[in-house]
């Protein structure tokens, strides 16, 4: 389970995150949603404890996030950030296999333990044939991939991930979320698209201009009338096998 309380960021004079609190219990994915700018990276930063707090407190399993060493905070939560080339002359094996550096001790080898948690990861992953290229030689879904492999091998008991689908074609959009829906770990997602949120999130956050606007399951929270004020675009909610999701339908523009 993951918790933040009461947490405020500033940039400067910009309050990215205004007392926001958050709950995802053990084993549920958790979805933050939002415009662009409502603060939802710095939410998932936030939670990593890998930025400063002007207030508010984030714990993991009951432990105050700045009382892990990195270390322990590595055997607890894997991260999937927004992708960007490494400009490292790795591997895709290799930066799978990075996610298991938390494990070793000191500057040993990496063991057949390790590399059978890497091959799995990547097999659940479907990059495989990956293995051994470059990872700055991938396409932006396929090292995408990559870094959820690598996340997976990583064994953390958290997984939070920030827009993790982007890049994706859509069945991988889908087969993605669909893992990491169905794996036994607390999870909080950011997604932009509404409608993989609905399908594939327990819970949702929708954040507005750093404060949180709604919250609660996909039906409570994928109202067009809770949506439209923040997102300024009407629409139209279909249950698609029970599924809520959403048709939208932008303003005309004028023909000047
Ligand atoms: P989101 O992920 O929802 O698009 P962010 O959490 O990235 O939003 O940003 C929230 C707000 O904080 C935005 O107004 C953004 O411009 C600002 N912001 C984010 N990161 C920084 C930074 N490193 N320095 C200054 N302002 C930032
Ligand atoms: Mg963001």
């Amino acid at each position: 389970m993951i918790t933040a309380e009461g947490v405020t960021v500033r940039y400067g004079r910009t309050v990215a995150l205004d007392a926001a609190d958050l709950t995802a219990s053990t084993g549920i994915t958790f979805g933050l949603i939002g415009p662009n700018g409502s603060g939802k990276s710095t939410m998932l930063r936030a939670m990593l404890g890998a930025l400063r707090r002007a207030g508010g407190r984030v714990e993991v399993d009951g432990v105050s996030v700045d009382d892990l060493t990195a270390r322990q905070r590595a055997e607890r939560i894997a991260v999937v950030a927004q992708e960007e080339p490494s400009g490292l002359p790795l591997t895709a094996w290799d930066s799978v296999l990075l996610g298991r550096s938390p494990r070793l001790s000191g500057w040993s080898r990496y063991r057949p333990v390790d590399e059978q948690a890497a091959a799995e990861a990547m097999s659940r992953a479907g990059v495989d044939a990956l293995a051994h290229r470059g990872i700055d030689e991938l396409s932006g879904g396929e090292r995408q991939r990559v870094l959820i492999a690598r996340a997976l091998a990583q064994e953390a008991t958290h997984l939070l991930l920030d827009e993790p689908t982007n890049h994706l074609d859509v069945r991988y959009q889908h087969d993605i979320l669909s893992l990491v829906h169905s794996l036994p770990l607390t999870t909080v997602v950011v997604l932009h698209d509404l409608n993989l949120a609905g399908r594939y999130c327990d819970e949702l956050m929708l954040l507005d201009g750093g404060r949180i606007a709604a919250r609660g399951t996909p039906h409570d929270v994928l109202v067009p009338d809770v949506l439209e004020p923040v997102y300024g675009i009407s629409m139209r909610r279909v249950d698609l096998d029970g599924v809520p999701q959403l048709v939208f339908r932008p303003a005309e523009r004028a023909v000047t």
